[in-house]
């Protein structure tokens, strides 16, 4: 059995990641994900467990001196990381996993698993992702500000990912990101085990 692979998603907050991979999930579900560890406030349309685990800033500092962490950040005062043992246990499994992670997360990841495939998700403009976050109405006028603030940065390193998919219509970026992951599975590395197999029965 080939090992799954690990796909990396990032873009600014309010790019509409969420959005996307919620309909990526219905085309795609054997895809797996990592729950990530946060210690930011719930918000009240959030389950624990679902996309992220809350915890405190003790139980974060714990899982890094542990050596738990596959990544992590600080964003906007909050720390966000990836459990190490559920991604590597899936990739071992043969399964797909999709992280999402923030553009620092991203460099860690690329840097300890190059064979990762990374996407960056664009809002169509600046204005339209301030109005996004806006109407979405999940943080507070502050909190907007320090994430619009952040997403220069982000938008400025997008040229670091394999792929980078505007989100303007939601169905073709969604059908965007199932094709990446549809092609990701022709590369000639995630066949070599039926490669070889034709090859010594003939032999
Ligand atoms: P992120 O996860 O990147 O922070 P969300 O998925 O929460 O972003 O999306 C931010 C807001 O933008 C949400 O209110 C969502 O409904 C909206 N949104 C996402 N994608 C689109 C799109 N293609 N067209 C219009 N609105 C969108
Ligand atoms: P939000 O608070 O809007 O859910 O997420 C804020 C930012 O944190 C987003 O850019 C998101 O991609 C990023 N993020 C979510 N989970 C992780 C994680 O596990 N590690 C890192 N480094 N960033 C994360």
């Amino acid at each position: 059995m080939s090992r799954g692979r690990l796909f990396i998603i990032s873009g600014p907050s309010g790019s509409g990641k969420d959005t996307l991979m919620t309909e990526l999930f219905k085309m795609r579900p054997e895809l797996k994900f990592s729950i990530s560890s946060i210690t930011r406030d719930i918000r009240e349309n959030e389950k624990p467990g679902e996309k992220y685990n809350f915890i405190t800033r003790e139980q974060f500092e714990r899982m890094i001196d542990n050596d738990q962490l596959l990544e992590y950040n600080v964003f906007v005062g909050n720390y966000y990381g990836t459990p190490k043992a559920p991604v590597l246990a899936a990739i071992e499994n043969g399964d797909d996993i999709i992280v999402e992670v923030d553009v620092n997360g991203a460099a860690q990841i690329r840097e300890k698993m190059p064979e990762s495939t990374s996407v960056f998700i664009l809002p169509p403009s600046f204005e339209v992702l301030k109005s996004r976050l806006q109407k979405r109405g999940t943080e507070s006028d502050d909190k907007i500000k320090a994430r619009l603030e952040c997403a220069l940065g982000e938008i400025a390193r997008a040229g670091e990912y394999d792929y980078v998919i505007v989100n303007d219509d939601l169905q073709k970026a969604v059908n965007e990101l199932s094709d990446i992951i549809r092609l990701d599975r022709l590369k000639s590395d995630r066949n070599q085990i039926l490669i070889n197999s034709i090859l010594e029965k003939e032999r």
